[in-house]
């Protein structure tokens, strides 16, 4: 099989993979901050890290894949300045942090599940690992940290390499990040935060330095070490994370293992840092704090099928930034359901035969190629799509290439049905049953040869939004307009 190759954003590099431990590959995906929905940009990030774990699955690795979920910590301010994102949602709603955390990680799962990203080994959940964060930091804290009135804070001249993640001047200008007074570079950062005197928060626990809470940086670095162990192989997340969060859990990493510089990737706890380009959307509606920003309801409300989305995605490669448009998405939805309905053709091939055929050699070479390369997705599927275009060959093959393909893509082909991807907005005035009734009574008026009455009964669709696609080319019979 193709060796696999990624692209690490360390060395700015593809590399092949070569795992720590023989025949595993252990990855931390950072996981959500649980205080409001995710916006469908933050599940591009969960799909990327899912083909990546799909990927090494197909391989014939054994994946141990951690994706955690970020209930303290997460400022408003990249520079220590803002508030917790949790306490100023519980504050706002007037609510416990615990009871937002837990309806947002459940909203977070629900979009998962419906995007077909399969389910880590573990949902690291932060607050689970407060103890082991209170260790890592004591374990640091002489070395490579000082105290100030609202923290620890740690030291970034105090190991090699700091911020090349990020390719950041850490001294003047670019990459600059100060506003907390008192701070010896301007990039130094708080592991651990104080509660102001005479303030009480939500979430506050005990430490050497008074009670307060982790930084958000500290978290991510604790958790990897405990369940996967430094060095692990892969470590990923959104692109601006490459500028100061995986930066900064870098810089913890190399001071926890008392590490070298970062010429040696291992030193910075990962081999591998990978990162997913942004979704973006011009009117802005991707921002959490616009009123009707984009959550994958939000696409279901209009009808969509989720996974229309989750094929938005491999159409594009993961590095490369992907705008967001609704004519996009039915494009996508458009080509997914031509391949549904090649799909449905051998449905009822049994399962399980051999995919070594010779009609079937040069589109598994190309599939395999594909995501060998840093997981080209978009070339990907057109390899699935040939698979399907082959004629004259058994269907049982043709199933178990398909199969093989998908259990990469993850698309769940063979459980999806052409109708499941109609487009059915939520507020549609007519139901499915109705426009189905419809269309039985027009075809029996259409077979009586009464013209007059079929189309009376296109008139009356029309008039409930429903607009009838005779001869449509897709096979759409009608649709919601
Ligand atoms: P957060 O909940 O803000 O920590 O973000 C969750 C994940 O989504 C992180 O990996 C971010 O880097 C990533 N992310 C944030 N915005 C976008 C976006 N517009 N497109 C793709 N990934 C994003
Ligand atoms: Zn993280």
């Amino acid at each position: 099989m193709t060796d696999l190759k990624l692209f690490n954003s360390l060395t700015r590099e593809i590399e092949p993979f070569r795992p720590v431990h023989k025949g595993e590959a252990r990855v931390y995906t950072c996981g959500p901050t649980v205080y409001n929905y995710p916006h469908i940009g933050n599940m591009r990030a969960y799909v990327f890290a899912d083909i990546l774990g799909r990927t090494l699955s197909h391989k014939g690795y054994d994946l141990t894949h951690i994706i955690n979920i970020t209930d303290v910590g997460h400022l408003t301010d990249d520079a220590d300045a803002g508030e917790d994102k949790m306490e100023k949602m519980a504050s706002e709603k007037a609510q416990s942090i615990w009871d937002i955390a837990q309806h947002y990680t459940e909203a977070y799962w629900a979009d998962v599940k419906a995007l077909n990203i399969r389910q880590p080994a573990k949902w690291s959940v932060a607050t689970d690992y407060i103890e082991e964060m209170l260790e890592f930091a004591k374990s640091i804290a002489d070395k490579h940290c000082y105290e100030l009135e609202s923290g620890l804070y740690f030291d970034v001249s105090t190991i090699e390499d700091y911020g090349r993640l990020a390719r950041a001047v850490t001294e003047d200008g670019e990459g600059r990040i100060d506003t907390v007074e008192g701070k010896r570079n301007a990039a130094d950062f708080a592991i651990w935060r104080k509660t102001p005197v005479g303030e009480k928060r939500q979430m506050e626990w005990d430490s050497p330095w008074g009670k307060g809470a982790p930084g958000w940086h500290l978290e991510c670095s604790v958790m990897g070490e405990k369940l996967l162990g430094f060095p692990f192989d892969i470590h990923t997340g959104g692109i601006d994370h490459r500028e100061i969060h995986h930066p900064n859990e870098i810089a913890q990493n190399q001071a926890f293992c008392g590490c070298g510089g970062l010429s040696d990737a291992r030193n910075s706890g990962a081999n591998i840092w990978m990162h997913n380009n942004f979704l973006v959307e011009r009117s802005g509606k991707m921002s959490k704090s616009s009123g009707e920003f984009l959550r994958l309801q939000l696409l279901l409300d209009k009808g969509y099928h989720p996974l229309s989305y989750r094929m938005m995605c491999l159409q594009a490669h993961y590095r490369s930034e992907l705008e967001f448009s609704w004519d996009g998405l039915t494009a996508a939805l458009t080509r997914l359901k031509r391949i549904v309905m090649l799909v449905e053709r051998i449905a009822d091939a049994p399962s399980g035969a051999a995919t070594d055929h010779p009609k079937f050699a040069p589109v598994l070479e190309k599939f395999e190629t594909a995501i060998a390369d840093d997981l080209n997705t978009s070339i990907a599927l057109t390899a699935l799509e040939d698979a399907l275009a082959t004629k004259k060959v058994d269907a049982g093959i043709k199933r178990a290439v398909v199969e093989r393909i998908d259990s990469v893509l993850g698309l769940g082909l063979f459980e999806l049905a052409r109708t499941d991807l109609r487009i059915r907005p939520k507020d549609a005035v007519i139901t499915e049953e109705e426009i189905d009734a419809a269309f039985e009574r027009r075809k029996s008026a259409r077979a009586e040869k009464d013209f007059a009455a079929s189309d009376a009964i296109r008139d009356e669709l029309a008039e409930q939004g429903v607009e009838v696609m005779d001869g449509d080319p897709l096979g759409w019979e009608w649709r919601l307009s």
